[in-house]
């Protein structure tokens, strides 16, 4: 008789999760059996999944029913044979990032640029995503899942597994500015400053010893509340008021900034991330996270003519995830300013589907299992 355990499962894309008992998963021989004490969610998950299909064909979800659930941290439970360096009891976030380790760029440490990349628990970037969800059918909606050692990031005793459950959007931010190559000195720009992807971009921006900090956002009240984070370095403008170029030119006094992380939200009009290219400086970079769809018209001349860089960025790998975590051990980023909102398992139908009234990206919606 195998152990049960309690796991939310979605047998029809646009119908509730439901609450089920399945066994406990056998633990294989280069992976890990993780006791699941939080696990973050979007807040918009429920609308996502029910207009996935005809949003985005290119990505596939899980076969039918699937345990979604992205951003899982817990506890390891039990290590397989060929697991080295974490044992049972260690504090872990698992990293949803799934690559097979075979094709061409997986070998050349290019983890991200897997041809069968694939987020466990929640979708694929690959038609070849299917033969991962095989061996990774358990998302963090359950009480207990298995994940590969090489997902695993330690993470310190002065972070809350809530915290942890949100390394996966602190991490996305956290990419986009080392790939801008923000630094001690750096100048950047984070269009969508308080929304879940932007404030992390803040926080991390601040632990990296960016000089300025560009914020923009709709929200007043919430802008102010970004600011007051460090007053001296960061700097918010309400979009619409006035041109954003003619306020970053201020702010930097006509230099221009060096880098923008464009977070924008889902729905955001193209023409604000121009308006934040605009900002760059001569050689400046902007990396796109955010949720800007559909076509964007680029000047592409004035792109080569400046030295401009436009790039995107998918997720973060777990070196990463890692070095975030050690950020916060070390007291350099502090992650003390999310409000957690936590909820059982039996209420992941309402968590998901009821979250209007949030704070921005200081609200934090975890599962705990
Ligand atoms: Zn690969």
């Amino acid at each position: 008789m195998s152990k049960m355990m309690r796991a939310a499962r979605m047998h029809e894309v646009g119908k509730p999760m439901e609450i089920e008992r399945i066994p406990v998963p056998e633990v294989r021989p280069g992976d890990v059996l993780v006791k699941v004490k939080a696990c973050g969610i979007v807040p918009n998950l429920g609308n996502v999944l029910s207009n996935w299909g005809t949003w985005f064909p290119h990505l596939p979800l899980p076969k039918l029913p699937a345990i979604f659930g992205l951003d899982p941290a817990g506890v390891i439970e039990a290590v397989g044979s060929q697991v080295i360096g974490f044992k049972p009891g260690d504090r872990v976030y698992v990293n949803p990032a799934r690559y097979c380790g075979a094709c061409r760029n997986c070998r050349a440490g290019e983890t991200t640029a897997c041809a069968s990349y694939t987020f466990n628990g929640y979708f694929g970037f690959s038609r070849r995503s299917q033969r991962i969800y095989d061996d990774y059918p358990y998302g963090g909606l359950c009480e207990y899942m298995t994940a590969p050692q090489y997902s695993l990031v330690r993470i310190p005793g002065n972070m809350r597994f809530e915290q942890a459950a949100r390394l996966g959007y602190l991490g996305t931010a956290y990419r986009a500015l080392r790939t801008a190559g923000v630094g001690p000195g750096s100048t950047v720009l984070i269009n969508g400053i308080s929304g879940t992807l932007g404030l992390g971009g803040a926080l991390f921006a601040l632990a990296l010893g960016a000089r300025r900090i560009l914020g923009t956002g709709r929200n007043v009240e919430l802008l102010q509340r970004v600011k007051a984070l460090a007053p001296d370095r960061i700097h918010v403008h309400a979009l619409g008021k006035r041109p954003m170029r003619d306020w970053s030119d201020e702010v930097t006094e006509g230099e221009g900034v060096d880098a923008v992380i464009d977070a924008l939200g889902p729905g955001a009009d193209p023409r604000t991330l121009l308006d934040a290219l605009s900002t760059l400086r001569r050689g400046g970079k902007l990396v796109n996270v955010g949720a800007v769809a559909g076509e964007v018209p680029v000047n592409l001349h004035y792109l080569m003519d400046n030295d401009i860089t436009l790039v995107g960025s998918a997720w973060f790998t777990t070196a990463q995830g890692q070095e975030m975590a050690d950020l916060a051990e070390a007291g350099v980023v502090d992650l003390s300013v999310f409000e957690h909102h936590s909820f059982p398992l039996e209420k992941v139908n309402e968590a998901i589907g009821g979250i209007e009234h949030r704070s921005g990206g200081f609200s934090n919606f975890v599962i705990c299992p």
